[in-house]
Parts: structure tokens; C-alpha cells; sequence
């Protein structure tokens, strides 16, 4: 073998036609790492893996025998080592000095199947991004879905919350709180901007006999049909509340003292012709209206009471302002 061969950067093998080595290439000698004279003589097959000697049997020997020639075959060689070495086979059958010889160049391709494993890899790993980032977005989907949700529950719990904090459950109208934020703010808005604001506190006459005559559901049914007969003949604007037991408050923004006394005696005349369960009832009831002389919602409520005390003391079922106790300039800022 010339040295050229010999040491080019390729192995060199050539058999005969039985598969014996006849001749190897310093190069592939290194690579496989077993001394020349040990491989010379020996089928080729004793230095390759199981898998390998399948493959030369049944795929590169009948190859050459049809066609003379076999290209790019990937085929492993066992190494001294141990280890097995990858490498791609070309080989041509030819005669030789009246023999059939059969000439191998082999190039190693451990390079190429680790960039191929490294490329794999980098896929796998890629691929495993992807769908942890998938994963990932479709668990912030569900929790943010899971967080409108709450939200929601959150804004309809609140909600009825807020209505169980501001509406008395018997009659269905709004509690005492509310009145009192109720004429709180318009008080506000009248300081503001004049305008006239009236108040009516209402309470049943004798409406403890309508318990102790027919029995406290029966009195539980008149307040509910006196606040809807009341909510009747109000306005929107108007806020009618229940302000505690058998008595009721309305805010009547907008409204002068001789309009709230035109909404009183609407309201006593109906509740006069209305058709009750039982006895008839009547009201009475107390009217304050704002003056800058007044200036808080207690104060005003304080007058409406003493209004009512005072249609009580005149017989019942009638309604006094509170202009007319003669108290007005004597009520100053309680608070
Ligand atoms: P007056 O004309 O002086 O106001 O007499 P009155 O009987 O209405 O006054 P009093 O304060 O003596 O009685 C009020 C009654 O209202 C007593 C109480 O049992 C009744 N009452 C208060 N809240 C309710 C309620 O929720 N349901 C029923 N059925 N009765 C109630
Ligand atoms: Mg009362
Ligand atoms: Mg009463």
C-alpha cells in the first residue's frame, strides 16, 4: 500500500471475495485501535457487532454481488476499545490480478450522528418549551376565567349585601340608614344649591290594637299594604323608609311646606279609604322642612318627631307642620 493511502484521512479496507481482510490503512488501524497483523487474514465480520453482521450479510454482501458496488452504507465497527464506531462504508468489487477484490473507503460519522442527537435533542427540548408554554397559558386562562368568576360572586354577594344592609325585610322598603344618607345628601345638595326639601315622619294610630285584636301576622299585613299604598302615592324621587316599627319617613326632595302638606293629606285620605283586612286604621303624622336656620338632618328630624307628638296630642289621624309648634329659631345644631 502506498504511503498516501496509507495515511489519508480515510480508512482503507480491502477483501477478498470471502470477506477476509487483506490490507488496512494506518488510518482506520487508529481509529479501530487494533495493530495490523492482528486484523490481516480475519473475516471482516469478526470485528463487527451483532447488528453490524446482520446488516453486512444480508445487505452489503448481496449489494456487491449484484451490483458491484454499495454507497453511503451507515455501519458500526467494534473497536479495540470496545466501544463501537460509526462509520459510513463505500466499497467496489473488482478483479485484481485475476482475483476479485473488494476495496472499502470508510469515513467516521460519530460527528455528525452527535450533531443529529444534539439537533434531536434541542427539538425535544424545543417541543417541551412549546408545551409547557402551553400549559402554561391554558392554566392562566383558567385562572383568570376562575378570577372573573369570583369577581362576579364577589360583586353579587356585595350587591346583596348592600341590599340586605339597606332594605327592611317586611315591607321591602329601605331601613332608617338609608333615609338618613338619603336626607344627609340632599341637605348637602340644598346648601349648595337652594332648593326647597320637606320631610314626613308617620306612625299608625293606636296600631297596637290592631295586634292585640287580631294577632301580630295580621299587624305584620298592614304594614306591609300601608308601605304599598304609601310607595303608591309618592314620586321616584321620593325615598319612602321604614323608620322603625309602625313608623315610616319620607324624604321629599323638591318639595315646600305647603307641597308636603298636599302629599300628607294624600296619604292620610288613602290610607282613610283603604280597604283593610280587618278595622280600619289611620295616621298621623309630622312635617319638617329645611330652612337655613335648620342646618342638619338630625335637627330636621328632631322637628318632624316633635310634629307628630303634636298630631297625636290633636286627636290622631291628621298631620302638623313643624312651623307651626313655635319652636323653629330655638332649634339650633343639636348635634
Ligand atoms: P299610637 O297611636 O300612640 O302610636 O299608638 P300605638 O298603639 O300605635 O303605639 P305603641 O307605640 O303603643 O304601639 C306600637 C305597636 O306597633 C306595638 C308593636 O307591637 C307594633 N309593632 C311594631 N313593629 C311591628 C311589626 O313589625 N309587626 C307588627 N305586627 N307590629 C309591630
Ligand atoms: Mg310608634
Ligand atoms: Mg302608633
Amino acid at each position: 500500500m502506498d504511503d498516501d493511502l496509507n495515511r489519508a484521512p480515510c480508512g482503507y479496507l480491502s477483501l477478498d471475495q470471502a470477506g477476509v481482510i487483506w490490507a488496512i490503512n494506518a488510518t482506520l488501524e487508529a481509529w479501530l485501535g487494533y495493530p495490523a497483523q492482528e486484523l490481516l487474514g480475519q473475516p471482516v465480520d469478526s470485528i463487527l457487532p451483532v447488528a453490524s453482521r446482520m446488516l453486512y450479510q444480508s445487505y452489503f454482501t448481496p449489494l456487491l454481488i449484484s451490483h458491484g458496488q454499495v454507497e453511503e452504507l451507515f455501519i458500526r465497527f467494534q473497536a479495540a476499545s470496545g466501544q463501537e464506531e460509526p462509520l459510513l462504508i463505500n466499497a467496489i468489487r473488482r478483479e485484481k490480478g485475476g482475483q476479485v477484490c473488494i476495496e472499502c473507503i470508510l469515513v467516521p460519522v460519530r460527528r455528525r450522528i452527535q450533531y443529529e442527537e444534539e439537533i434531536l435533542r434541542a427539538r425535544k427540548e424545543a417541543e417541551r418549551a412549546a408545551r409547557m408554554k402551553m400549559q402554561a397559558v391554558e392554566a392562566l386562562e383558567e385562572a383568570h376565567i376562575a378570577l372573573e368568576a369570583k369577581q362576579a360572586e364577589l360583586l353579587e354577594a356585595n350587591a346583596r349585601l348592600e341590599a340586605l344592609a339597606s332594605q327592611d325585610h317586611l315591607t321591602g322598603l329601605k331601613n332608617r340608614r338609608v333615609f338618613i344618607d338619603y336626607l344627609a345628601f340632599h341637605i348637602a345638595m340644598v346648601k349648595r344649591s337652594p332648593a326647597p326639601l320637606s320631610i314626613i315622619l308617620i306612625d299608625i294610630d293606636k296600631f297596637k290594637n290592631i295586634n292585640d285584636r287580631y294577632g301580630h301576622p295580621v299587624g305584620d299585613i298592614y304594614l306591609q299594604r300601608l308601605a304599598q299604598l304609601m310607595y303608591d302615592n309618592l314620586r321616584e324621587i321620593d325615598l319612602l323608609s321604614r323608620y322603625g316599627g309602625e313608623e315610616f319617613a319620607i324624604v321629599l326632595p323638591d318639595t315646600d311646606q305647603s307641597m308636603a302638606a298636599l302629599v300628607a293629606e294624600r296619604l292620610r285620605s288613602a290610607v282613610l279609604l283603604a280597604d283593610w283586612p280587618q278595622s280600619p286604621i289611620t295616621i298621623s303624622m309630622g312635617i319638617a322642612t329645611y330652612t337655613s336656620e335648620i342646618h342638619s338632618d338630625v335637627a330636621l328630624i328632631f322637628l318632624a318627631d316633635r310634629a307628630l307628638y303634636a298630631s297625636k296630642d290633636n286627636g290622631r289621624n291628621c298631620f302638623t307642620h313643624a312651623s307651626e309648634l313655635g319652636i323653629l329659631p330655638a332649634v339650633k345644631q343639636p348635634r
